[in-house]
């Protein structure tokens, strides 16, 4: 197999006393649909706020595409192919769908030594090619018929939709979703596990987080269980589904 996409050794964070996550080791490969899943407070969204760079490690080390990350932040995590959305929906309202997808699209332009008439050519071309690329985004999520509405006034499930569509504008090899289905009635879970199946065919891995196992269990190839910050097991839907410590992990998390 081609060398991995993403690797996790011996990642660790700590806040304070508390070890929100615990020695964590695994692998994706590019084409993957990976899960992490695990009880509330299991350390899913700390495990994605330490891959994208939101927050620092506190030791261990999480290399991408081949070289270490641990000393780059979100920023720079982004323009080698990194892109995440988040739990809680952080968007600007006042803005349109395609308005909000083209805030992530990363300039290709160039600022060469061209006569300032060329360069303003070119960027007049840049600005029309982000904008039908971000239309082609917001179509690709299921907001075609939306892409002049204000963000405000989507459902809470469509804005989750826009928060792929932004994240998948800033061409990423790796896309982590935080709870995408958070607030989804069957049927929007129902699309978004299309949606999921989509952006793999567009050549980008998946890393999905959820609390819920039914949307994982239908996605993914492989999942990683998280309980109180360490990884319990990690295998195929099949194996997760029968495994007892993640049986005990998920009925204990009920009382
Ligand atoms: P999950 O996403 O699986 O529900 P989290 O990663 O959000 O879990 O949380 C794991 C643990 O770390 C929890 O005990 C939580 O209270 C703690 N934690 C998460 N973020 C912080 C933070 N910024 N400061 C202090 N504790 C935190
Ligand atoms: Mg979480």
């Amino acid at each position: 197999m081609a060398e991995p996409l993403l690797v996790l050794q011996g990642v660790a964070k700590t806040f304070g006393g508390v070890q929100a996550v615990k020695n964590l080791s695994f692998q994706l490969h590019a084409g993957e649909i990976l899960g992490l899943i695990g009880p509330n407070g299991s350390g899913k969204s700390t495990s994605v706020n330490l891959i994208s760079g939101t927050l620092p490690v506190t030791s261990g080390t999480i290399h991408f595409r081949g070289a270490p990350v641990n000393g780059l932040g979100i920023s720079q995590r982004v323009p080698l192919g990194l892109a995440r959305t988040f739990q809680t929906t952080t968007l600007f309202p006042e803005f349109s769908v395609v308005e909000h997808v083209l805030t992530a699209c990363h300039s290709a332009f160039n600022a060469s030594p061209l006569s300032s008439i060329l360069r303003f050519a070119a960027a007049r071309q840049e600005e029309h090619a982000q904008r039908q690329k971000a239309l082609e985004l917001a179509e690709f999520v299921g907001l075609g018929e939306l892409s002049h509405a204000p963000v405000a006034s989507l459902s809470s499930a469509q804005q989750r939709l826009l928060m792929i569509a932004t994240a998948l504008a800033s061409d990423p090899k790796l896309i982590l979703l935080d709870e995408p289905a958070a607030g989804m009635v069957a049927i929007e879970r129902k699309a978004l596990s299309q949606l999921i199946f989509n952006i793999r065919a567009r050549g980008v891995a998946v890393l999905v987080i959820e609390h819920h196992m039914g949307l994982i269990m239908e996605v993914c190839e492989r999942i990683v269980v998280l309980n109180f910050g360490e990884k319990i097991a990690e295998g195929s839907p099949e194996a997760i589904r029968t495994n007892p410590a993640v049986i005990d992990a998920y009925l204990g998390s009920q009382h």
